[in-house]
């Protein structure tokens, strides 16, 4: 027994250190919660042989070097947390002997990370991590870089607010998407990102990044009587406060909230992985207090894990558009989050390599921020005889010998003429937030460089209606449309060429800040490397990418032929000059829209000077909504924001 209590604690650290500070889990939240159990039953039996190291007696962030510690004033603490309804009701009655009228408040656990703010007469002061509850990492500077974070209050208030930093879905699979395309180590779910990002030492990677907040708890005592009131007042003062929460003195009720919010969760902007349901009045909150780890007066119901076993029958080696190498596993199907699974990534040799995964190897598979699926790792009790899994020497499409670069956990493929690589390029060429040809998707793309129609981006202006209708399944109609699609590509504003251009590291928001500030791609190419790398937002690593690219002869010749076929290279959207018509305002998009795409609205308000918001707070400006538009609109109107609609957009 005691030497399982201290392999338990052994184990429990180490990952707790994988997951903390080096934002890489190497075993999945179930696999450690139940551990974890394990050692709180065993504890709880044996409490004379505690170990002084065990995870149960401290709140879980280690402190890392490379920014300053900071000493809360207020400590932070975890959650105990619950994963069934009976002990949400077991919770539910130690309250209710306590207070019977006690009410609760339940609301989203987010899957991010605590992160404290300190205001002092009314301006943000300090911004730091939870650490380990009482010291944490002053990432002040990281944390002004997001953009729902207030920087001043509306009064000159002195307090300290709680919430949780996270990073919405979106963002999350377009940085994995990027970070797969370098060669670099994929982050494992939104929360590892969001950690990641705000331990970067660079601003200007946080800045880019597109994290969001939701603040939801005061520190220090206050006058406020309830935590509903504490998410109002925080609205007031102008925080993100998540909007979805419920308050009622029924457990019943608050267990029929869970269930409703386990069917939305899937369709939520943002990762979550439980409920948190809270003691609503703060009088019997500090009469319950704490324990050493957690308080008493909160408990987290947390969702079953999505993960399964499965088995992996082979494995496909597909190249990027970068000539990264990336094996995906094709699986015996399993149901995860209500979708049927039977491919899987496996991200890169590397991680084939640590985990030591193998043809044949039954293996738990889970989504990934519920989004990717992949494969998390070997049931090893489950292992026959299997052999390792053959690694490719050669290019799966064009048999050139791979590199494994020395700084890359990837195989890449560094022929310039792949024919994979051609075709992905091309694919993202033609996608929506690049140059948006309708109708050109991957099979269309697969056929025209079958049909040897085309080898690069230029190839395709050189497209007639009468070319496309070789295409085998293409005929005279949709072979005019997409001719049309084509030439009406020219016009685009030069930040979609740009962008679809693929130039590492240059993604779309970057292509537009490029532009607003160069003008042209010409004058983009001949910049200098300084001014390019001066630009907010933007930074040495693309100033490089970009110099490095125009460098060469097959980019300079590809412009060249572009500008000959009559493409736009000019910014053609408003620059965020004071004279725009929506200049220096926040505007939000909900709802669905008849006329417009998304995009196409979000483009629209960029041009018109606006600054596209994801979610409404008291610095929104406006809001356009669409059809059954929800909480979002709700909120708009409590705090008296302007709405519009989509004929108010379209008119402008
Ligand atoms: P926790 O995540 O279970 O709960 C506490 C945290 O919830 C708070 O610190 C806060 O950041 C967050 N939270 C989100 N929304 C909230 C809200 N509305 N109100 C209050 N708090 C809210 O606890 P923890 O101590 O941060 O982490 C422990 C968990 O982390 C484990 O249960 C496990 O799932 C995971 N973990 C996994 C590994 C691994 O290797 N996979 C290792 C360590 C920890």
């Amino acid at each position: 027994m005691k030497e399982r209590m201290k392999e338990l604690v052994d184990l429990l650290n180490r990952y707790a250190r994988e997951y903390y500070s080096q934002d890489n889990p190497s075993v999945s939240d179930k696999e450690y919660d139940e551990l974890y159990r394990e050692l709180e039953e065993l504890e709880a039996k044996y409490p004379d042989a505690v170990l002084p190291n065990s995870p149960t007696h401290r709140v879980g962030d280690l402190v890392l070097d490379g920014f300053e510690k900071y000493r809360h004033e207020y400590p932070l603490f975890s959650l105990q947390d619950a994963f069934s309804r009976d002990e949400l009701m077991a919770f539910d009655k130690r309250i209710k002997t306590e207070f019977p009228k006690a009410q609760y408040l339940a609301e989203l656990k987010i899957d991010g990370l605590s992160i404290s703010l300190t205001y002092r007469e009314g301006k943000l002061a300090v911004g730091a991590t939870r650490g380990d509850g009482t010291i944490g990492e002053n990432i002040t500077e990281n944390l002004k870089r997001i953009k729902d974070i207030p920087l001043t209050l509306p009064h000159q208030e002195t307090l300290t607010v709680r919430g949780e930093a996270y990073l919405p879905k979106a963002s999350f699979e377009a940085i994995n998407a990027e970070r797969r395309e370098n060669g670099e180590p994929e982050f494992a779910n939104p929360r590892n990102a969001a950690a990641g990002t705000l331990r970067q030492l660079d601003t200007r990677i946080v800045a880019r990044r597109n994290l969001a907040t939701f603040i939801y708890q005061e520190a220090g005592s206050t006058e406020i009587e309830t935590q509903e009131a504490i998410l109002k007042y925080f609205e007031e003062l102008g925080f993100s406060v998540n909007s979805r929460h419920l308050v009622s003195d029924s457990m019943d009720s608050i267990w029929q909230f869970i269930e409703e919010i386990a069917q939305e969760r899937q369709h939520l902007a943002y990762d979550i992985d439980g409920v948190v349901i809270k003691v609503n009045h703060l009088s019997m909150q500090d009469e319950l207090g704490f324990t050493v780890k957690a308080p008493r007066w909160a408990i987290a119901y947390k969702f079953p894990a999505e993960e399964k076993e499965a088995e992996i029958l082979s494995v496909d080696w597909t190249v990027g558009r970068t000539g990264v190498v990336t094996p995906t596993a094709n699986l015996t199907p399993v149901q995860l989050a209500g979708t049927t699974v039977s491919r899987a990534t496996l991200h890169n040799v590397d991680y084939i390599a640590e985990k030591d995964i193998r043809i044949g190897d039954t293996v738990i598979v889970y989504k990934a921020g519920d989004i990717i699926p992949a494969v998390l790792h070997v049931v090893a009790s489950k292992r026959a005889k299997q052999e390792s899994m053959p690694i490719p020497k050669e290019c799966p499409s064009c048999h050139s010998i791979l590199t494994h670069f020395e700084d890359e956990v990837a195989l890449r493929c560094v022929n310039p003429r792949c024919p994979a690589q051609l075709k992905e390029k091309l694919i993202h060429f033609a996608s929506r937030n690049a140059m948006n040809i309708a109708g050109m998707g991957p099979s269309i793309v697969d056929k025209l460089f079958r049909a040897e129609l085309v080898h690069d981006v230029a190839d395709i202006y050189q497209l007639s209606a009468e070319k496309l209708m070789q295409l085998e399944g293409v005929k005279e109609k949709s072979a005019k449309k997409l001719y049309e699609a084509i030439q009406a590509s020219k016009q685009n504003s030069a930040e979609k060429l740009l962008f679809g251009l693929g130039i590492r590291h240059v993604g779309s928001k970057a292509s537009r800040l490029l532009l607003e500030k160069f003008d042209s791609i010409p004058k983009l190419a001949a910049a200098d490397f300084y001014d390019i790398a001066a630009i907010d937002g933007l930074g040495a690593v693309i100033a490089q990418s970009l110099k490095t690219y125009f460098a060469t002869k097959g980019a300079q010749k590809l412009l060249l032929e572009i500008e000959q076929l009559g493409l736009n290279v000019t910014y053609l959207g408003k620059k965020a000059a004071a004279d725009a018509l929506l200049s220096g305002m926040t505007v939000v998009l909900t709802g669905k829209l008849e006329q417009m795409t998304r995009q196409q609205a979000k483009e629209k308000l960029q041009n018109l000077g606006a600054n596209v918001a994801g979610s409404v707070s008291k610095k929104t400006s406006l809001v356009v909504a669409g059809a059954d538009a929800g909480s979002k609109l709700d909120k708009a109107k409590s705090l008296g924001i302007t709405i519009q609609d989509e004929t108010w957009l379209e008119s402008l």
